[in-house]
């Protein structure tokens, strides 16, 4: 058996890349099409690249004038559609305005003025953009909107390239996107789990507990991965698209397993956005619409842990909650 591996930046983070399988030619051939895959999906959908597909679109679109788009554009853009009606709009991916107002990434981040996000806001709602799967075009009914595919650009990445493992015969690979991760096959040569660990979202360094993966992805969304705290108030990067702020914690965090890379990216964000009573009601419609697997581990904001049965979680410290 052989193996080989990569890494490269893209989507500002880093991606790591292994495979397995009998034959040096298909083992090369695979980390190589993933990479050109991956960085295909980041210039053509990032926000932060002004010359990419999905900023020149955002730019340059005219009201109730259809936009052509790519085959890739079009293809990331109908889930988040999906999620943005089942939860009512706390997920939305023309957040990007509001996104763009706060500015996480930046150094020095500020909270912004009250009137601003009220005149940002208008630029935000999913009900203002139409798809013509058909046509391959875009439609807004709105000016200056910006959309966001921040919450599942990753998954959409993953999935790709789990298609070029199986198109390349790879037996055995492990894919990680900045955390959003795939193991295809298991282990090498056992083809066993491969036992993952979920982080503690109250104690940074430690785990709150591990999951075992073969064939299924997991993506966790939480408060953590960017914020600022002013006055000993944090500011964390999921914003609700209802107030313009920082969304009320209801969740620490949740990590979502599945094997439909693309549902966990989307799903994770979504279900921290409206919380889990609503949050197990979405994985439930989830599953009866599209047949996916959806499992789900999630740390409420006191502390209690919620683990759907499926999960196969294993906490890590007894003293740490209740498993459900
Ligand atoms: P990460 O990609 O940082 O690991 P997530 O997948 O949870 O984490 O995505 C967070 C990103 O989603 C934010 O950085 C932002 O770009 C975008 N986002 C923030 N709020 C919302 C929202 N209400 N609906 C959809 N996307 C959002
Ligand atoms: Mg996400």
């Amino acid at each position: 058996m052989i193996t080989g591996e990569l890494s490269f930046i893209a989507y500002d983070t880093v991606c790591r890349v292994q495979a397995s399988a009998d034959d040096e030619v298909s083992v090369e051939k695979a980390l190589q099409e993933i990479r050109q895959s991956a960085l295909e999906v980041e210039s053509t959908l990032s926000m932060y690249d002004k010359n990419s597909e999905l900023s020149r679109m955002n730019c340059s679109y005219v009201v109730d004038v259809p936009y052509p788009i790519s085959s890739l554009l079009l293809a990331s853009l109908p889930y988040n559609l999906t999620i943005a009606k089942m939860t009512e709009g706390a997920f939305d991916p023309t957040i990007g305005p509001l996104v763009r107002l706060w500015d996480f990434l930046n150094d020095e981040p500020k909270v912004p003025d009250y009137s601003t996000i009220e005149q940002v806001l208008k630029r935000v709602g999913y009900q203002h953009i139409h798809l013509d799967q058909k046509r391959k075009t875009i439609t807004f009914s709105q000016s200056n909107m910006i959309l966001d595919p921040g919450a599942s650009g990753k998954g959409f990445a993953l999935g790709l390239a789990l298609d070029l493992l199986r198109k390349n015969k790879i037996s055995h690979g492990v894919i990680d996107y900045g955390g959003n991760l795939y193991v295809h096959g298991g282990k090498i040569q056992t083809g066993a789990p491969l036992i993952t660990a979920i982080r503690d979202p109250q104690e940074t360094n430690s785990i709150l507990g591990t999951v075992p993966l073969v064939d299924k992805a997991i993506a966790t969304s939480s408060w953590y991965e960017h914020y600022f705290t002013i006055e000993g108030k944090v500011y964390h990067h999921i914003l609700d698209p209802r107030t313009g702020y920082p969304h009320n914690l209801e969740l620490q965090s949740v990590s979502i397993i599945s094997s439909a890379p693309l549902f966990t990216d989307l799903v994770s964000t979504a279900f921290f956005l409206v919380g889990f009573e609503k949050g197990e009601s979405l994985i439930r419609l989830l599953k009866r619409t599209y047949e996916v697997d959806l499992e789900y581990v999630a740390v409420l904001s006191d502390g209690t842990l919620k683990v759907s049965s499926g999960a196969g979680f294993k906490p890590f410290k007894q003293d740490t909650g209740t498993m459900n």
